[in-house]
């Protein structure tokens, strides 16, 4: 493949966890996980290992070369389930992050951010990704954005929260996710959208991969997005075709997967700190041509 004109920067998506406070219907953070390995996240050093081998594989500027993508500074995207449910081991990652030449973002559904996590995680940051899907505590319950004692995400506590992260990092990028589903396909977002005032809205489709019971159709993804048309500037819309193979994601257990087109579920290689990132990377697909479509659309981050 022929080198991008445009720098296209990697991002690697590590799924922290898949453990999440909240039991959205349409979530897909599940992974078959080996029995006999734990999760990296239990023992700090082996985030710090793992982070530690990203950075150098990712940086050599072999990945980038091979698939066309450009020099351009790696990020790690700490995503989960919910990665603050290990707030200690975010901050060592995105440390270690740091260390080691790659940039750092989370990808968190907000509930667990309080002004002194905030306070103490924003200058490790690049970027800071929330998923929102409503602003309407009813659908926010039928959704699953709930915890098992019934509290909802705090939007005034949030405003607040956000205040502190911007102080403290005033380049920090905000980024808003929303998944379109069944549920709040007809919800207007756009006090939301004021509230977080992002930099980016990534507005992404329900993806079958586990099940059919919460997408949309053509129809109603449509009406989604002209719904909030007026936010077109800061919009990145994401169909279920965009989603196959194009992101770079690594497990809860560290290894690279990626949701294959072929099959109802993933495809995994061994674990990254038992072969190396360079076997275990060739060792599940990636659609680079997607990937880089991405970039062109969108500018700025995956996830
Ligand atoms: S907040 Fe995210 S990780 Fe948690 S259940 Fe919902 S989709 Fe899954």
């Amino acid at each position: 493949m022929t080198q991008s004109p445009n720098p296209v920067p990697v991002v690697v998506n590590w799924h922290l966890t898949e453990a999440c406070n909240f039991s959205c219907r349409y979530c897909y953070a599940h992974w078959e996980r080996a029995e006999s390995v734990k999760d990296l996240v239990r023992e700090e050093h082996h985030v710090r290992a793992l982070v530690q081998e990203l950075g150098r594989f990712f940086r050599s500027g072999g990945v980038a070369q091979q698939f066309g993508l450009s020099g351009a500074q790696p990020r790690l995207n700490i995503a989960g389930g919910e990665p603050l449910l290990f707030s200690s081991a975010v901050q060592a990652a995105a440390q270690q992050a740091r260390r080691v030449g790659l940039r750092a973002s989370i990808i968190t559904n907000g509930s667990l951010l309080t002004e002194d996590l905030c306070d103490s995680l924003a200058p490790h940051l690049d970027m800071l990704g929330i998923s929102i899907d409503s602003g309407q505590s009813s659908n926010n319950k039928l959704i699953g954005r709930v915890d098992s004692q019934g509290r909802l995400l705090d939007f005034e506590a949030l405003g607040r929260n956000f205040e502190v992260l911007r102080h403290r990092n005033p380049s920090l990028m905000v980024k808003l996710n929303t998944v379109v589903n069944r549920l709040n396909w007809q919800d207007d977002l756009s006090s939301v959208v004021d509230l977080v005032r992002p930099g980016k809205w990534k507005i992404l489709r329900a993806l079958p991969v586990i099940d059919q019971s919460s997408t949309v159709t053509d129809d109603q993804f449509q009406a989604f997005v002209s719904r909030h048309s007026a936010f077109r500037s800061i919009s990145v819309v994401e169909d279920n075709q965009d989603m196959l193979e194009s992101y770079i994601m690594v497990d809860p257990q560290g290894r690279f997967f990626q949701n294959s087109p072929c099959s109802a579920g993933y495809q995994y290689s061994e674990p990254i700190l038992d072969v190396g990132a360079e076997r275990a990377f060739e060792q599940v697909n990636f659609n680079a041509s997607r990937f880089l479509s991405r970039y062109t659309n969108d500018s700025g981050g995956a996830a």
